[in-house]
């Protein structure tokens, strides 16, 4: 019990670094306190080779936008004016919010660099969710459209993908085109120059695994091609929630320099030019606010800093699955989408949101969590790189998130 209580008591203190005037310690920062929240304007970096400066900062719309307007007014305020949406997000209020604030902002629009996707692999299907996205939205385009959650590059290296994403540019519907993937990036962004028509990719990229040979190679061949990358999942949240001591040694030494660990985590992230922008979660202005003072350059972090969240990372492996599915599920000769399963508990444990959670986990696993009881996760486990626990966590993610 006593355990117990220590470990709630060093979350409930990482959550209260969060959110207590987290959004002040970095515009506190070398600019002076009085400086007013609303004077920040986010940065921009090119967007690859497209032509297009997006804002450094996006806004993930995986929230209720339809009854959370106020974050896209002072988005706007910020200059966080790349909105991150999906078909699937929240049951259709992401994109619905968005079409209600465009209904009565028009003159926004054209300030907006908006980004759906879809998650069908047939032409026709991504068709036809591009355009109920179009119409919820309240637009007749969308900046940059996603080929939702891909795990291999086949799933668009086919000529009727690259066909339609050249027919929908010349509709006007699509402006660019790429893919998202947070399962085995390293392969899908190490493929992506290959192919000829990829505008833009979204990845799973944090502190943890950017120092990877494999990724940092397949970020620097993207890079190289003009590929605009934006970077998600940049707090480096895992199936086990890391409530370390180190967590909160972090915690202690970034909040003396005046910013938060989730501030220090993101801009190890903005350091990499290579990326254009991160992807982040924002359902409340306080977390809006927070990450867009984070993103301004006022401070930097130290090679002691670098050192420290590296030595983190190392440490606290065993929490974090980075995605390399392939390893584990081709164990189980595919039987279980384990690093589906892992990034729902990720959101059940990291991000506290349950709902989030069992609609990942009904997704990754249509007939229900049972299968998962009977089955022998050891070669999952003995292939794993992170050394992940993987028969315990299946056998909680059934359990817990059913
Ligand atoms: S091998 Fe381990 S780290 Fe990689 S996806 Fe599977 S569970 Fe996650």
């Amino acid at each position: 019990m006593a355990k117990q209580k220590t470990g709630s008591s060093r979350r409930d203190f990482i959550k209260t670094v969060s959110a207590a005037g987290a959004a002040s310690l970095l515009v506190g920062a070398g600019a002076g306190p009085a400086r007013a929240a609303e004077e920040i304007k986010v940065p921009r970096r090119p967007f690859g080779k497209t032509g297009v400066q997006v804002a450094t900062l996006s806004l993930g719309g995986i929230f209720d936008i339809v009854s959370n307007q106020m974050v896209l007014h002072q988005a706007l305020k910020l200059g966080v004016d790349y909105w991150d949406t999906a078909y699937s997000y929240t049951g259709g209020r992401s994109e619905t919010g968005i079409g209600n604030f465009l209904a009565r902002y028009p003159q926004e629009r054209g300030r907006i660099f908006l980004v759906t996707k879809a998650h069908k692999r047939k032409v026709e299907d991504l068709e036809s969710e591009l355009n109920q996205s179009l119409k919820r939205l309240n637009t007749s385009y969308v900046d940059l459209f996603f080929v939702h959650a891909i795990s291999d590059i086949s799933e668009v290296d086919r000529p009727e993908i690259k066909a339609w994403a050249a027919k929908m540019k010349q509709a006007g519907k699509v402006k660019l085109f790429g893919f998202s993937t947070h399962r085995n990036m390293e392969h899908c962004l190490a493929e992506a120059p290959r192919l000829d028509f990829i505008d833009g990719i979204m990845m799973t990229y944090n502190y943890r695994i950017m120092h990877s040979q494999g990724m940092n190679a397949a970020v620097q061949a993207c890079y190289d091609a003009g590929i605009g990358l934006t970077a998600m999942k940049t707090q480096g949240g895992g199936p086990v929630a890391d409530d370390s001591e180190g967590e909160v040694r972090l915690a202690g030494r970034f909040l003396k320099k005046g910013f938060t660990p989730f501030q220090a985590k993101m801009l190890v992230v903005w350091e990499d030019k290579r990326i254009a922008a991160i992807c982040s979660q924002m359902p409340n202005i306080t977390i809006l606010r927070a990450n867009a003072a984070a993103s301004l350059d006022r401070t930097a972090l130290s090679a002691a800093d670098r050192r420290a969240l590296r030595a983190h990372a190392a440490s606290t492996a065993g929490c974090y699955c980075a995605g390399c599915a392939s390893l584990c599920e081709d164990a189980l000769s595919g039987a279980a989408p384990v690093a589906d399963i892992m990034r729902g508990l990720m959101y059940a444990r990291c991000h506290g949101d349950r709902n989030l959670a069992r609609q990942t986990l009904a997704q990754a696993l249509p007939q229900g969590p049972e299968s998962l009881l009977a089955m022998d996760f050891a070669p999952a486990q003995a292939a794993c790189p992170q050394g992940l626990p993987i028969a315990r966590l299946m056998r909680e993610a059934a359990e817990e998130l059913a």
